[in-house]
């Protein structure tokens, strides 16, 4: 069954849904391991079909849970992860890949981030991202939490303009991108992926979000939610281990927030008006 499931180009004009699953402190725990793999088919099912891993995650566990909640899936889903800066290089990314597809057991990504800036020159980088692409296993790349100065850097290296978006800490508690990251890049036509789109479940347990969720008849987690899709410059990756998650995560994706409850959020959650330096978790 797919959905409605509203869409973003990347820069090359190919859609992917607004409404992604995160994957992080996924497959840690046998005993959560049907819950997670039942949620994440579940999601697929509802046209939650981007998925965001790292071979960070679980050491490689996450991306081996992947591979087996996506059996049969594959061909249906756009699939993310990412490489360590430490593991950044011309070569090392090759082989970071290479790594990382033998644990999804697929042979390509659809894309391929680099997880945060490091010290290794962005221009290897960019030549190990294209020479991936070149070799058909990756089919487009970005990189995550870059700064607009990052961004500045990144597309003044060779090759550098061929970056597909950036996925950064973006909700309703942490607003500084909206300053000048958001438009910075959809300037460029990046579209941002937002990360822990529900502030990792740490929301301020009191505040307007209580009386207008209450009055919609949602959770506040799903209104937070909703509020991050509302920007059209936006694709979000919540994190469900949970099918009851997922379902409520969907039914977020299907709620338009209006002027008033808009006005209500900006009073206490202020939009940035000035630079405020990217945060990361
Ligand atoms: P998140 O998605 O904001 O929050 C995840 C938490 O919210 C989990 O505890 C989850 O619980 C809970 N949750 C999700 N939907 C819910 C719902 N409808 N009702 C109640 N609780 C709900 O945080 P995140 O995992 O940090 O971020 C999302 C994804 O972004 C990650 O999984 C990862 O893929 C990516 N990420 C990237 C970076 C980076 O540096 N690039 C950093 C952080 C995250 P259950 O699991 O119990 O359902």
């Amino acid at each position: 069954m797919t959905s409605e499931i509203a869409s973003v180009s990347l820069p090359d004009g190919e859609r992917i849904p607004k409404l992604g699953q995160g994957t992080w402190e996924m497959g840690e725990q046998p005993a959560r391991r049907a819950a997670e793999i039942a949620a994440l088919r579940c999601g697929v099912d509802l046209g939650m079909t981007l998925i965001d891993t790292a071979e960070m995650y679980g050491d490689g566990a996450t991306e081996s849970l992947l591979a087996e909640a996506l059996a049969g899936l594959r061909e249906q889903v756009f699939l993310v992860s990412k490489v360590y800066p430490h593991n950044a290089s011309r070569r090392g990314v090759i082989a970071a890949c290479e790594q990382s597809l033998k644990r999804l057991k697929t042979d390509r990504l659809d894309l391929y981030l680099l997880h945060w800036r490091g010290s290794v020159p962005l221009a290897e980088t960019v030549e190990g991202f294209e020479a991936l692409r070149r070799a058909g296993k990756i089919r487009h790349w970005g990189v995550s939490n870059f700064d607009t100065d990052d961004m500045e850097e990144l597309l003044a290296t060779p090759g550098g303009d061929a970056c597909s978006t950036n996925q950064i800490l973006y909700n309703v508690a942490r607003r500084g991108a909206e300053f000048d990251l958001l438009p910075w890049l959809a300037a460029r036509k990046m579209p941002t992926m937002a990360y822990s789109p529900v502030d990792h479940a740490r929301l301020p347990k009191r505040s307007p979000l209580d009386d207008i969720a209450g009055a919609r008849g949602v959770s506040v987690v799903q209104l937070a939610l909703a509020w991050v899709l509302r920007d059209h410059r936006v694709f979000a990756i919540p994190k469900a281990g949970r099918v009851e998650h997922v379902r409520a995560n969907h039914l977020a994706s299907q709620l338009q927030l209006d002027a008033g409850e808009l006005a209500a959020i900006d009073a206490y959650f202020k939009p940035p008006r000035g630079k405020r330096p990217l945060e990361m978790l």
